[in-house]
């Protein structure tokens, strides 16, 4: 049985995820603690999109489990960037968020830049221990955002697609066209009755309309 795990980062409370099964499991936007990966075998490490508190324990992880790292070939541009993947700005950034206790902010590594080895563009599929991941491009809150719906029940929407809460696109990077013309379109089909897994805050049942 297919068990989904969430674990919530010191880096704007941004969600980990395990999807694990029969001793297999991939790691969805890891943060820097291997911990929850345990008598495990990751198979893949899955990015939602290129932002600082998606990508910390990449690097981490990749030396821990020799896993691929796989995203869009936008994101993968924009990880190897400390400014594209707002590394550089990240500590400042958090400064900016009054909800944040800075003294709980782990350290930021101003210039962490970390490299993909599977990528698309579009959509692609990806199977996995007989389950389907349909993964596709959502491009608004950053250029490298995508969406992966989980056996059409479980949809990993990152940044874009977050309970009662509006999509942040003005960081730079995020464009308010693409997300008009392409990204809202791709979030609007979702299914009703999804149990939607977002990149912070808890997953939800999504009721439309959005
Ligand atoms: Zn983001």
């Amino acid at each position: 049985m297919i068990e989904i795990r969430r674990y919530e980062s010191g880096l704007l409370s941004s969600n980990m995820y395990l999807v694990a099964e029969e001793g297999h499991a991939l790691v969805i936007d890891p943060f820097a603690d291997t911990a929850p990966a345990q008598g495990l075998k990751i198979d893949y490490i899955l990015l939602t999109h290129e932002h600082y508190d998606h990508i910390s324990g990449v690097n981490l992880w990749k030396e821990a489990t020799g896993a691929p790292v796989f995203c869009s070939k936008a994101c993968a541009k924009n990880i190897r960037n400390p400014k594209k993947n707002l590394a550089c700005h990240f500590r400042e950034f958090c400064e900016l968020q009054t909800w944040v206790k800075l003294s709980g902010i782990p350290a930021v590594d101003p210039a962490y830049a970390c490299e993909a080895d599977l990528t698309f563009e579009e959509k692609t599929e990806l199977r996995w221990q007989g389950h389907l991941l349909e993964c596709f491009e959502i491009p608004g809150h950053s250029q490298g955002s995508i969406g992966m719906m989980l056996d059409g029940k479980d949809f990993f929407s990152g940044d874009s697609l977050m309970e009662n809460t509006e999509i942040e696109l003005r960081m730079p990077g995020g464009s308010r066209k693409m997300w008009e013309t392409i990204g809202r379109e791709r979030i609007e089909a979702i299914p009703d009755g999804t149990r939607i897994r977002p990149g912070h805050f808890k997953s939800f049942i999504l009721h439309k309309p959005i």
